[in-house]
């Protein structure tokens, strides 16, 4: 297989329903992404990601490169061999996390030098390392290395970051292209809107991208990062007429359902959020009517699933009052319980988002559909 395709099937007002053909198999759009930080989701096996309709998950450079190190995994056969998971994987390029470590850190032209939060070591990863660390690692979608400010930075300083991760891209694709010259379709590349809540810049990001090339992928980063979810939409409406409609558009770090359905009505295809799984963990659940948390003195002896509406495992085999049993004591099972309905409800939001934009229902349906989750409320 040669490069990524990407088809839309269905629109309806900016929401697109689409399918994306990677290396290691087929995605339907709009879809939610798990994310495996380390190689794992959280308290999830492949088979549970499997089960709850997962089709392409996310794993983190800078985590795997820190520990156990690109090298191992290519040894252990690459990332999809290594953890098991034969769909689908994109992983993200690190800047994020370089960028959130505490601790030491100084960037210049050249990259960024921080401290492993493992063993305190110097590091230093620029955007031809962050690339040659991806593509041995073999996921289907690498992304470009960025320089990541905070969500409330002021607009010089997200000017600087973002001249940065632009003159970043160009040496990031040159990179790419070299080792993709020997493998052509084995990964590719996407580069990353930044600019932070400055709409000037993201649209000047925008043109700076495809002045730079023709991409499979255009992601948008450095939203959900503490700023107002006003500023996100705002941002998202203001670059949606000028992202090249024939390629899928990846936003990163959102996933909570409202923001989900909201982004796909500005017309974002992928997501991806730890929320899910930390807050199965946590011991809070999604449910149409706002989220639940299951350690409530409520649920003891409440014999209804989870979510009723929900076909997951946890939901079809399990009553309220057990889920509580499990969390008040500590056990393991309630853990994976709650993160696997977790995953399965934005996974399922997703599906249901892509049968409304199919039957042009969409955009009626999901206004009502976060009316009730948040007119609910917390239970
Ligand atoms: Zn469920």
């Amino acid at each position: 297989m040669s490069t990524p395709r990407f088809r839309i099937e269905a629109t309806d007002g900016a929401a697109r329903a689409g399918s994306l053909l990677l290396p290691h198999g087929e995605v339907e759009t709009p879809a939610f992404m798990p994310v495996g930080t380390q190689g794992t989701v959280r308290a999830l096996s492949p088979f549970d990601l499997e089960a709850v309709g997962a089709r392409m998950v996310l794993a983190n450079t800078y985590h795997l490169h820190v520990r156990p190190g690109e090298d191992t995994v290519a040894e252990l056969g690459g990332l999809h061999r290594f953890m098991a998971w034969p769909r689908p994987i994109l992983t993200d390029s690190g800047g994020f996390q370089v960028f959130s470590l505490e601790g030491f850190r100084r960037v210049d032209d050249e990259g960024v030098e921080f401290q492993s939060h493992v063993d305190g070591a110097r590091r230093r990863l620029t955007p031809e390392r962050a690339v040659e660390i991806q593509w041995a690692l073999g996921a289907d979608v690498a992304m470009a290395f960025d320089h990541v400010v905070p969500g409330g930075a002021d607009e010089a300083a997200a000017r600087d970051a973002l001249e940065r991760t632009t003159r970043w891209l160009e040496r990031c694709a040159r990179r790419h292209r070299a080792l993709a010259a020997e493998h052509p379709g084995r990964q590719t590349l996407w580069p990353i809107v930044q600019g932070a809540g400055h709409l000037g810049l993201r649209q000047s990001a925008v043109n700076s991208i495809l002045d730079l090339g023709d991409w499979s992928g255009i992601a948008v980063g450095g939203l959900a990062v503490g700023e107002p979810k006003t500023v996100m939409y705002e941002v998202l409406e203001t670059i949606e007429p000028s992202l090249p409609s024939a390629v899928p558009r990846y936003l990163m770090g959102v996933g909570f359902p409202e923001d989900l359905l909201r982004a796909i009505a500005l017309g974002q295809d992928l997501f991806d959020c730890v929320a899910p799984t930390r807050n199965g963990r946590n011991g809070s659940a999604y449910t149409p009517d706002g989220p639940l948390n299951i350690r409530n003195a409520a649920h003891r002896a409440d014999p209804a699933p989870l979510d009723e509406t929900c076909d997951c495992e946890t939901c079809s085999s399990y009553s309220r009052g057990y889920l509580r049993h499990l969390f008040v004591a500590d056990e393991l099972l309630g853990l994976r319980l709650l993160s696997l309905h977790n995953v399965r409800f934005l996974v399922r939001l997703a599906e249901e988002a892509r049968r409304r934009i199919a039957g042009g229902t969409f955009r009626a349906w999901h206004t009502e559909w976060i009316d009730r989750y948040n007119t609910r409320g917390t239970k």
